[in-house]
């Protein structure tokens, strides 16, 4: 099923842990079951560039990996970590995605995406290759505290540049913003501005949460050691949540400081369709710009009747412009949904959609 955050079909996690080490990683949350000492300890998947292959090797299969956007990135870990120095999964991974016509998202908090720029500029000709890069903020002084194995946050916004130069559709993952050090007004401003000036398409923002156990441990730890002073302010919005969120009121007040910076800015809060719409099929389109009108308005505080269609469209085996008359059988589609599918059928986006995520 297409993801309407990534725009993939596919996912790839090539190490499993992940020497960044970040003192938010929700990857040590017990939930995620990775072994060993987080930071340290790393499973490689030595055996995902074969894998690969056999998957999107068309005679292989009766029926052939539908094509569709491949992320690389991590959910427990980072591709681009550093033992990939050593074992080049990344770059196996996209010879592979290459070889089969696949379009790639790769998504990284480390620099050493640099070194594949020749094999993701053919992909990119190809297909199409996205780079996005993760970040918590663009203070280098707290991301050292905060990401103690990643470039420092500069290094970063000038390969986002980099990127840009090169041809790249790129982003970044401003997620998650760290409460009452890279979220307060001039930090979150500060971030946006800068990647602004690096050339960023979208800024997809998330919120930190901090789950009971492993992760809420290590990252106490790191707070009472470098901003003792806020640990009264975490008290107050961590407090009792299972799935270790923070408080509506401190989401709410931090969501809507970004969604006014990003418009001031003038940069889309989803990736937008005009960067891959020749790229997927018109079911994944349609699915996945549902989705992020879904995301935006709930984001707003305003009711959505677009989510349940986004599901059902993604779940559909016939193209859907065999629907084209017959749309509202659909389960979630009625007529405002309609008018916006009939819409992106004919014209690859929607203007409503197109005015919401700026
Ligand atoms: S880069 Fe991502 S996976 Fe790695 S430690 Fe940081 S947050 Fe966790």
């Amino acid at each position: 099923m297409v993801d309407s955050w990534f725009v993939a079909r596919y996912g790839m996690n090539l190490y499993r842990g992940c020497l960044h080490n970040c003192a938010y990683c929700d990857g040590r949350a017990e939930g995620y079951y990775v072994e060993g000492e987080f930071g340290k300890d790393i499973e490689v998947k030595i055996n995902a560039p074969e894998l690969l292959k056999k998957e999107l090797d068309p005679t292989r299969k009766r029926n052939p990996m539908k094509k569709g956007f491949i992320m690389i990135g991590g959910g427990v870990g980072d591709s681009y970590n550093a033992l990939d120095k050593k074992y080049e999964l990344s770059r196996n991974v996209l010879k592979v995605v290459y070889q089969y016509d696949f379009p790639v998202h790769v998504l990284t908090k480390s620099t050493l995406v640099k070194r594949d720029v020749d094999i993701l500029k053919e992909i990119n000709k190809k297909s199409r290759a996205f780079v996005s890069f993760s970040f918590s903020g663009v203070d280098d002084k707290a991301c050292k505290i905060m990401e103690p194995g990643v470039p420092s946050a500069t290094e970063r916004l000038e390969t986002i540049s980099f990127f840009k130069k090169e041809g790249f559709s790129v982003g970044t993952f401003l997620m998650p913003v760290i409460p009452f050090i890279t979220d307060l007004p001039d930090q979150l401003e500060n971030s946006i501005r800068r990647f602004k000036e690096a050339g960023v398409d979208f800024i997809i923002f998330g919120r930190m949460t901090l789950k009971e156990g492993r992760q809420q441990d290590h990252f106490y730890n790191v707070l009472k050691e470098h901003y003792p002073n806020l640990l009264h302010e975490y008290n107050m919005i961590y407090k009792g949540n299972k799935w270790g969120g923070a408080s509506y009121e401190y989401y709410n007040s931090v969501n809507s400081l970004f969604l006014d910076l990003a418009k001031k800015y003038e940069i889309p809060i989803r990736i937008p369709a005009r960067l891959y719409n020749q790229f997927i099929d018109q079911n994944d389109l349609v699915a996945v710009i549902l989705g992020q009108l879904d995301y935006i308005l709930k984001q707003k505080g305003q009711k959505s009747p677009y989510g349940y269609g986004a599901y059902s469209i993604s779940q559909l085996k016939e193209p859907i412009a065999e629907y084209r008359n017959k749309l509202k059988t659909l389960k979630g589609v009625g007529p405002v949904t309609e008018k916006i599918i009939l819409e992106i059928l004919e014209t690859g986006s929607s203007k409503y959609y197109e005015k919401l995520i700026t």
